[in-house]
């Protein structure tokens, strides 16, 4: 067959075909680089993805790794590749906002571990993509500069809180993208927009370069068009970092998923208790007839029960804020960017900085994790919520005695409409309640695009067992390739 493919398309590739092209030389990494950059062009006025575009920064160093791809060869698959990198994953230079006011001139002076390693593979940054602020929120409409709006529709959220990333991914903006995962701000943006997002095991990336929202909670992680291209990412950031004592060695080195068929010798486990009320009955209907095809092709099926889902939200709506609380302390008026030097002493400036340069969700959540942390309060709540939290891990560890994954849904419902939620802090809250659980238990999950209700994406979250990523991905490739097959009949 002779296949023409024209510089106009290059952004629809995906990372593993852009690869294959580089290495053929039908293209060259600034060709590539461009596509994207005009596709932003021509895009982001209407969708806002990018809170910064790195046009002159990625074309010159397009021109440069074509310079080394020309003298020493391609052997990494990101070599030449555009990517979009979250606006709280700090690169060298690079202004670096987190979605907020209090930091909107910032210039981060040093790279995050994540940003090093893609440096080193070769990979582009084409631009900062937008966040709800400090990645608290679950629409993107939480961000100083403005929502993004869901490329699929454009009257709808792209979920969040990396929001920008996804929609960057699904408009092809980009070739792939880093997010931050605290609550599912990966899985569930990536539901909504119709990418494949994953979470990873908790240190099995390194944070460091990462601005703390919960960091007990945070993970970085991979947004693609496809399952290998999630792998290729993963395995180009993951590994022990002396910078993050949390991180781990990398015991579990990640790989493109095969492409045999592994439903045959597969554990699949159905916890009862995230298909209940508020599932919006379509999703449930097509992940039912999902569950009964992988059951026809030899998987074994079975109910489970994670008794303390129920309680994992309101756990995670106590550690999350005191936490983070913590963390935004250090955004004072002094040390970092926005400044208010006005008032009477010290003190005013701290107010009159934090005042003016947190958003409404941002102080919400401060307030409430200063409340919680203080005497008297603490052994009531933190405390409780800290044994609680073992009680949700303890469950996942039950079960993953019997299987080898469980399936749900990423989110109750499809994307809702920009401005539907955001006046209701606690509706919001309701659409992270099937990832939030995995964040508690620093579990790794996937969630695929499987189908639409209405024109709307939706995804199936795969959760697995601690550091069994690849298990997770060689499950997700073998569903998305049953996917694609109904597809093309
Ligand atoms: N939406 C959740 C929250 O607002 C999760 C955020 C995240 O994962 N960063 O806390």
């Amino acid at each position: 067959m002779f296949y023409v493919i024209c510089p106009m398309i290059l952004n629809n590739l995906t990372i593993l075909e852009a690869h294959q092209g580089l290495k053929k030389k039908e293209f060259s990494s600034e060709d590539l680089v461009r596509a994207c950059l005009n596709e932003i062009k021509e895009k982001d006025s209407k969708i806002h993805s990018f809170i910064t575009v790195l046009e002159k920064e990625a074309i010159e160093r397009a021109k440069i790794i074509d310079k080394q791809i020309a003298s020493s060869g391609l052997n990494n698959f990101l070599t030449g590749i555009p990517l979009a990198i979250k606006d709280n994953i700090l690169i060298q230079d690079v202004r670096a906002t987190a979605g907020s006011k209090i930091l909107s001139e910032y210039y981060s002076p040093y790279d995050a571990t994540v940003i090093k390693k893609l440096k080193d593979a070769g990979a582009i940054f084409v631009g900062k993509t937008n966040l709800d602020e400090f990645a608290m929120g679950s629409s993107t409409e939480n961000s100083f500069f403005g929502p993004t709006k869901n490329p699929r529709d454009l009257q709808r959220v792209p979920g969040g809180s990396s929001g920008g990333s996804a929609a960057a991914v699904t408009a092809k903006m980009c070739l792939g993208a880093l997010g931050s995962d605290t609550g599912g701000s990966i899985r569930q943006p990536s539901s909504f927009c119709g990418v494949v997002g994953l979470k990873p095991t908790y240190g099995k990336v390194s944070r460091y370069g990462l601005m703390a929202m919960a960091s007990s909670l945070d993970q970085i992680g991979p947004i693609g068009n496809s399952v290998d291209d999630v792998a290729i990412l993963l395995d180009a950031i993951e590994g022990k970092d002396n910078f993050d004592s949390t991180s781990v060695k990398d015991a579990f080195k990640t790989k493109i998923p095969s492409n045999d068929n592994i439903f045959k010798k597969l554990r699949v486990g159905i916890p009862k208790e995230y298909f209940v009320k508020g599932l919006d009955p379509q999703i449930k209907k097509n992940i039912d007839q999902l569950i009964k095809k992988l059951e026809d092709g030899g998987a074994e099926i079975k109910e489970v029960s994670l008794p303390h889902t129920k309680e994992a939200l309101a756990c995670y709506y106590i550690i999350m804020p005191a936490e983070v609380s913590a963390n935004l302390s250090r955004y004072d008026g002094i040390r970092y960017g926005y400044s208010i030097q006005e008032g009477k002493n010290l003190l005013d400036v701290y107010l009159n900085s934090r005042t003016q340069g947190f958003g409404d969700e941002s102080k919400r959540r401060i307030i409430l994790g200063t409340y919680i942390l203080s005497k008297g309060y603490y052994e009531d709540y933190y405390l409780k919520a800290q044994k609680v939290r073992t009680l949700i891990k303890n469950d996942f560890q039950k079960v993953f005695e019997k299987v080898d994954c469980l399936l749900t849904p990423t989110t109750p419902t499809t994307a809702f409409k920009i401005g539907e939620k955001i006046d209701d802090p606690l509706n919001m809250y309701l659409s992270d309640i099937y990832t939030v659980p995995v964040n508690l238990a620093g579990l790794p999950a996937l969630s695929l695009p499987i189908g639409e209700v209405e024109k709307l994406p939706f995804g199936l979250q795969i959760i697995g067992n601690y550091f069994e990523e690849n298990k997770i991905l060689e499950i997700a490739k073998t569903i998305e390739k049953l996917i694609s097959k109904q597809v093309d009949k």
